[in-house]
């Protein structure tokens, strides 16, 4: 599917600008932001839910942006799964095809082929209140993919599972979308998620796309400030100049945690700056230190492992870094997105990648 130079205004006001995005047959894009940066607009344009202001939509190389919802091709994935919660399994994945007009036979076909690929069999006859969050969520992908869509759009769709559970669906959702031959585009305020289930991330800011590309990429390369800090970078800093290093104005400074050694304090071998641990706590996968470098005026999170770290670590402890040139990086500062939204200045975040 191809979106193109979509645009939507509501009342005189742009909340969605310019935006491209093209995902292939067996694709998944991942559309990322902060609460109200325009996600769900986009995937409503996409689906034909409201109309787009400007702009086209394409789907398996068809215009269908005068085209209704439904005549799309388009399936949807919604949070809170609107299912249907007197019908039971197999009426909610027949649902579309009913409406579609589909013979019974080649209904029931249908219906038995998704209740065997996603292994709902046992649960055809149950009414969908009495499903787990997580079958709810199967029931709601069957029922999506029934008509054979080209486009399946999921909005939020594992939000409303717990973390464990949220964890092992986008595991399984990834494995389906890219072996079937849909282009699959999610909307997800969360990065995980978005790197788990997509192959391509698309990052909007206000309404514009800041910078796209797949998860690693935006997590070693962001285009700016923001962007470090949206993918989870702890140490970005502004100021005119920050450990030494001078920034021009509009610039920041990104101290990369993960090219930093940690080394006890009596440890002399390497250069290395003078810091104190002020707090270690266990984050998922590892270790947390907050740090405090006196010389720099400077403090600073770093993440690993406990083999990475000096035996015996507590609060308090005085410590060594070392901290190659490598692991500083200037970025573009960027304007906070509601100055931007309200400036109404044509300024692409991609213009500031080098
Ligand atoms: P996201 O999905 O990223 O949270 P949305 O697409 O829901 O963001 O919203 C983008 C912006 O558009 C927000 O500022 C929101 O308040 C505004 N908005 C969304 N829907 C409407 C609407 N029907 N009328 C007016 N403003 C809306």
């Amino acid at each position: 599917m191809r979106a193109e130079g979509l645009s939507r205004r509501y009342n005189g006001v742009a909340v969605l600008h310019d935006l491209d995005l093209a995902v292939e047959a067996g694709g998944v894009t991942a559309v990322l932001g902060p609460s109200g940066s325009g996600k769900s607009t986009l995937l409503r344009l996409i689906a034909g839910l409201e109309p787009n202001d400007d702009g086209s939509v394409w789907v398996a190389g068809r215009d269908v942006t005068r085209l209704s919802a439904h005549r799309r091709g388009v399936g949807l994935v919604f949070q809170d799964h609107a299912l249907f919660p007197h019908l039971d399994v197999r009426a909610n994945i027949a649902f579309g095809l009913v409406e579609a007009g589909w013979s019974r036979a080649r209904q029931q076909e249908r219906v038995e082929e998704l209740l065997r690929d996603l292994g709902l069999e046992l649960l055809a006859a149950r009414r969908v209140d009495a499903l787990s969050g997580g079958e709810r969520q199967r029931v709601a992908l069957a029922r999506a993919l029934a008509p054979r869509p080209a486009v399946l759009l999921l909005d939020e769709p594992l939000a409303s599972l717990d973390r464990a559970l949220r964890e092992r669906l986008a595991e399984d959702l990834e494995a389906r979308l890219h072996q079937s031959d849909l282009a699959s585009v999610l909307v997800t305020h969360d990065l995980d998620e978005a790197a788990t289930v997509a192959d391509q991330l698309l990052l909007l800011r206000a309404g514009r796309s800041v910078q796209r590309g797949p998860a690693e990429a935006l997590v070693r390369d962001p285009v700016d400030a923001w962007v470090a800090r949206f993918v989870g970078h702890p140490n970005v800093y502004e100021g005119a100049a920050v450990a030494g290093l001078p920034l021009e104005g509009g610039e920041a400074a990104w101290l990369r945690d993960d090219l930093v050694e940690v080394l006890s304090a009596d440890d002399r071998h390497t250069p290395s700056v003078e810091a104190r641990l002020l707090r270690l706590r266990p984050q998922r996968g590892g270790l947390r230190l907050d740090i405090e470098v006196p010389a720099w005026d400077v403090r600073m999170v770093w993440r690993g492992a406990t083999r990475e770290l000096p035996a015996g670590l507590r609060s308090g402890d005085m410590l060594r870094l070392v901290v190659p040139t490598a692991a500083w990086r200037r970025l573009p500062n960027a304007l906070p997105p509601d100055a931007e939204a309200n400036s109404g200045r044509a300024a692409p975040r991609e213009a500031a990648q080098t």
